[in-house]
């Protein structure tokens, strides 16, 4: 589903030259979920940015469902971002409008009518679990609530990858918990291609099939999670 071909990226200033992330080679099987797992300053954030074109490679080449993400035109990037879709650690919810219309954004955008929209929202609602709070604001919700939200939003335009950028880290455990179950329950059911990027090994040893540890931009060991994380 992903490919990931000597993949560097290069930051410059006045500084001199930084190397975020540094010949970076992998493969993310369709249906999996796929952690990455490093300390603060790793890479990690820059890596799953490239995914979706919020960072272009300075070198290499990233194929998604078949398009070559580093090259494709800014049109089809349009599409592509359907297909690939994000979630953040501090939710980035529109907060002048409601969970429905938050929700509904993304079907806007794609041009969806009215009424099939507000079908699909609903869909989306339950499929969270946020009925009764369709009309709220985000103020009004808890941190579980809003990543929710951002789960759904995500979700709109039916992608192939969901991208989790330490989508957890601003919860508390026992949310940390629910949002975990929700995404496993959405790989299952969906059959979607989750990639997540965290510091937290308990999430990685949650819910991830395969994980990737990065150091300094490198990718230093990469296995199934209970090979890498096996207990001695
Ligand atoms: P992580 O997500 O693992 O914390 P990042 O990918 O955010 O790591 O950062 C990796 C390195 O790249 C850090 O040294 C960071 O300061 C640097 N970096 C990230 N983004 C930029 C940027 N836009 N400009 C300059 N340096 C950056
Ligand atoms: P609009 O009514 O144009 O859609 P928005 O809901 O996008 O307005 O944003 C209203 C204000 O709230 C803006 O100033 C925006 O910067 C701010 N805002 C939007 N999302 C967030 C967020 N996730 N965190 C903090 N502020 C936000």
């Amino acid at each position: 589903m992903i490919s990931i071909k000597n993949v560097s990226k290069s930051f410059r200033s006045k500084q001199g030259t930084l190397t975020a992330v540094e010949n970076v080679n992998l493969d993310i099987n369709e249906g999996e979920i796929f952690g990455v797992i490093g300390y603060s300053g790793a890479g990690k954030s820059t890596l799953i940015r490239m995914l979706n074109r919020l960072e272009s490679p300075t070198e290499g080449s990233i194929t998604i469902a078949g398009r070559e993400i580093s090259k494709i035109s800014e049109i089809e990037l349009r599409k592509a971002r359907q297909e690939i879709s994000m979630i953040f650690q501090h939710f980035n919810l529109l907060w002048s409008r409601t969970v429905r219309e938050n929700i509904a954004f993304p079907l806007e955008i794609a041009g969806i009518p009215g009424g099939e929209r507000k079908k699909r929202v609903d869909e989306l609602i339950k499929l969270v679990g946020l009925e009764g709070r369709e009309n709220a604001y985000p103020s009004q919700l808890s941190g579980g609530q809003k990543q929710r939200v951002g789960i759904a939003r995500a979700l709109a335009n039916n992608p192939k990858v969901l991208l989790c950028d330490e989508a957890t880290s601003a919860l508390d455990p026992q949310t940390t918990d629910a949002i975990l179950d929700l995404l496993v329950d959405i790989n299952k059911r969906l059959g979607l291609t989750i990639v997540l990027i965290t510091h937290e090994m308990h999430v990685i040893r949650k819910i991830c099939h395969r994980v990737a540890v990065m150091e300094s931009g490198r990718i230093v060991e990469l296995g199934p999670v209970l090979d890498v994380f096996k207990n001695p």
